[in-house]
């Protein structure tokens, strides 16, 4: 071969933040062949080594003298077929370097290069000669009792772990003598028979009858309100998928994932139900991943990173609460699960089953445009009945932490009658400000403060401590004011503390517990937490991690503190998410069969958002939004991309957009297409975070083949951009939050 002949390579996607492919030698022993692509493979770079993906085979440059890969760990590839080509979409989708993008679909152990895991188990048998020998082990030892045990069959080590204490010695000993072998077995617990549920009503057997007979990609909103029955839905869907031997995915919230669902699946499914979520240990998500992977895990149900799980034999996909902004990610790859697992249903060919009390709108604009089917369910399931709502109009009325005379008189009419309250407040901590009242100083967090814009610390502890609840900063209160010395310093304000501490004193009869992030760290923190309260009569007291998830049958009140702070936000999402939570809180209400009643406490009785969502519903609410948005070009009519930067000095974070606004802005005049909007630079609504300031630049376009056809122009000079080197800068596209 002439040396200056182009030749054969690995061209491998890595996990640096290049948005490129980089070319390598195959392995000693390997060929650059098509077979290669999808497997992960280790190459040198740099001084380090890294573990990237064979994005594709080519011909590198002549005259470039290439690195050799050093090694391909799998015996096939990872990724192949439609999650390979699912996962190249999101990486042109999100603008992103494709080796971080698979890097982000692989379980931590995956990504550093270790074996895909075995997910066998393991069962021991009685050899011929262990057979023929037993009678000769000594009597009432543990080998000979083992061997008695194996000679009624093979038995796995769940099971010994059970029945033979000290089991495993007694099986080495067997090994030794060529008595006893250890094989194994496929991991799938004999699951006891499935549970029966209740059957289906009218409504539920319609929507289980159209995701049924769908064939092929079929998106389906199921749109019915917390109790409703959906979950009914998605389990005969999920058995149906089962019966045709097809594999399910469930997605569901990060506060939704609990070990009530999870029991609920298993019961009724009768099938090992696969749980992936944040809170297991890397290897153990390394495991459910390898076992998707090889078709024996059939039903998985995680949290927003499930959406990658590989599905060889796909049959189905439901997204629970599709709405929840934990569906997003909001660093790193910034993909949305929900709008991931259409992708992957339509490349699957699957329905995608989308549910929701409160679907968002971008979803209900698909439903309403007939690109997706869009079912209904009108009436709680069972004997449950749907709570009255109740607007209190606190004005001019004297508050207690915040709450209302009429409220504390209904809280303690309802115990008194053997019922549960839940007082909602979307806070955590004591109060959210430290104020002195003798000159106006107030505690504010160091790092994400500026001279301009002050980041209050939260008051915690009773009072005693402050912490910034952007940056986790914290430190002790001050004894006095920094500024005037004075000693008045007082919490303003009301968190789930404050609340606790006033609703604890004032009905001390009765228990009253605090559920938020700091009351609930463990994942079953929660539901221990619930099960201590029992069906007693009592208080909750609690931020969002209580608006769903759990089962509070004997919930008969709600209360709901602190709606005024949505309804005047700079963010043109606030009154979406405002209107969900309302929802979604009041849902938690009157699943009993006792009726419930919800009480929202505002100032601003007559708002807009409060007024639709009395008298229409969520529909009316809903509808009107969307008008809304369509007049101020907001999404889902328009669609978004945000460009942050992040610096020690705002001037270099300045720099870099102003750069890159003006690169975009010249992509779009030669692009000349209608619809483009570029507005900012500006800083960020929370301009310094953690030391850093932060600014963003926000691009808007008419459609989304414009919006991405001038990432593609602006991009890679934006990557070459001498001011980027001295800011940390990301790319959103769909940014959920615009901060
Ligand atoms: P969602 O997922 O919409 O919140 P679930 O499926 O969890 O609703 O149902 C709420 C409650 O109603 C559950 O306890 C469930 O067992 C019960 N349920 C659901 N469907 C029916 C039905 N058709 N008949 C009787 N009870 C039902
Ligand atoms: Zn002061
Ligand atoms: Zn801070």
């Amino acid at each position: 071969m002439p040396p200056s002949d182009p030749i054969a390579c690995l061209q491998v996607a890595l996990p640096v933040p290049l948005p490129r492919l980089f070319d390598y030698l195959p392995p000693a022993g390997h060929a650059a062949t098509p077979a290669l692509v999808g497997h992960r493979v280790q190459v040198p770079f740099g001084s380090r080594e890294l573990v990237g993906v064979v994005a594709s085979v080519g011909m590198a440059e002549a005259g470039i003298e290439l690195r050799q890969a050093r090694g391909l760990p799998d015996a096939e590839p990872l990724f192949s077929g439609e999650l390979l080509d699912s996962l190249r979409w999101l990486a042109r989708y999100t603008h992103a370097p494709p080796g971080e993008v698979f890097a982000t679909a692989l379980p931590a152990p995956l990504r550093a290069g270790e074996p895909l895991p075995d997910t066998h188990a393991w069962a021991w048998l009685l050899t011929e000669a262990g057979a023929t020998g037993l009678a000769g082990l000594r009597r009432n030892t543990r080998p000979r009792r083992l061997a008695e045990l194996l000679e009624a069959g093979p038995a796995d080590e769940e099971r010994l772990d059970r029945q033979l204490e000290g089991w495993r010695d007694a099986a080495r000993a067997l090994a030794k003598r060529g008595y006893a072998e250890r094989v194994a077995i496929p991991a799938t617990p004999g699951a006891p028979d499935p549970q029966a549920g209740p059957p289906p009503n009218p409504e539920q057997q319609a929507a289980i009858d159209a995701i049924v007979a769908a064939r092929g990609f079929a998106p389906v909103l199921l749109e019915g309100v917390t109790g409703s029955g959906k979950t009914e839905v998605y389990l005969h869907a999920i058995a149906d998928c089962l019966a045709r031997g097809r594999q399910a995915l469930v997605l569901v919230p990060e506060i939704g994932l609990t070990p009530q669902t999870l029991a609920r699946f298993r019961a009724r499914l009768g099938v090992p139900v696969h749980a992936l979520h944040s809170g297991l240990a890397d290897g153990e998500r390394a495991r459910v991943w390898a076992a998707a992977w090889r078709g024996e895990a059939r039903v998985v149900v995680g949290t927003r990173s499930a959406v990658f799980t590989p599905l060889p034999e796909a049959g189905l996909i439901v997204v629970d609460e599709e709405h929840d902004g934990s569906y997003k990610q909001q660093d790193g790859i910034r993909y949305h699960a929900r709008d991931f697992a259409l992708v992957r249903g339509k490349a699957l060919a699957v329905p995608v089953l989308l549910g929701s009390a409160t679907p968002s709108l971008e979803t209900l604009h698909n439903a309403g445009a007939g690109r997706y089917a869009h079912l209904r369910l009108r009436q709680r399931a069972g004997e449950a009945r749907p709570p009255a709502v109740r607007i209190l109009d606190v004005r001019k009325r004297p508050l207690q932490a915040g709450l209302a005379p009429e409220v504390l008189e209904m809280i303690g009419a309802a115990l008194r009658d053997g019922g549960q309250v839940l007082v909602f407040k979307n806070r955590r901590g004591y109060a959210p400000v430290l104020l002195c009242h003798d000159c106006g100083w107030s505690a504010h967090c160091p790092r994400c403060s500026t001279p301009v814009q002050s980041t209050p610390l939260t008051v915690h502890a009773g009072g005693g401590k402050l912490v910034c609840h952007h940056c986790g900063h914290r430190q002790s209160r001050p004894l006095a004011c920094p500024d005037c010395a004075s000693l008045a310093l007082q919490p303003q304000g009301v968190g789930t503390e404050r609340l606790e501490e006033l609703l604890a004193e004032r009905f001390a009869d009765w228990p009253v517990l605090r559920i938020d992030r700091g009351t609930t760290q463990r994942r079953d923190g929660l539901a221990r937490l619930l099960a201590e309260l029992g069906d007693r009569p009592g208080i909750l007291v609690g931020t969002q991690i209580l608006a769903k998830g759990h089962d509070l049958p004997h919930l008969t009140r709600v209360v709901v503190v602190g709606v005024d702070e949505g309804l005047f936000s700079s963010d043109f999402r606030a009154g979406e998410k405002l209107a969900q939570l309302l929802i979604q809180v009041a849902g938690r209400a009157g699943r009993a069969r006792r009726p419930g009643q919800v009480w929202w406490q505002t100032h601003h009785p007559d708002h807009r958002l409060l007024h639709d969502l009395l008298n229409g519903g969520y529909d009316a609410f809903a509808r009107d939004e969307l008008a809304q948005r369509e007049a101020a070009g907001f999404p889902p009519f328009a669609h978004l991309a945000m460009l942050r930067a992040e610096a020690q000095q705002a001037g270099n974070a300045d720099a870099f957009l102003r750069a890159a606004r003006s690169i975009l802005h010249d992509a779009a005049d030669r692009m000349a297409a209608p619809g483009i909007e570029l507005l900012g630079p500006v800083t960020a609504p929370m301009s310094r975070r953690a030391g850093l300031y932060r600014m963003q630049l926000l691009l808007s376009a008419a459609t989304r083949p414009v919006l991405h056809a001038l990432l593609d122009a602006a991009l890679p000079a934006i990557h070459a951009l001498p001011e980027a080197r001295r800011t940390r800068w990301s790319l959103d596209i769909d940014p959920v939050d615009l901060y």
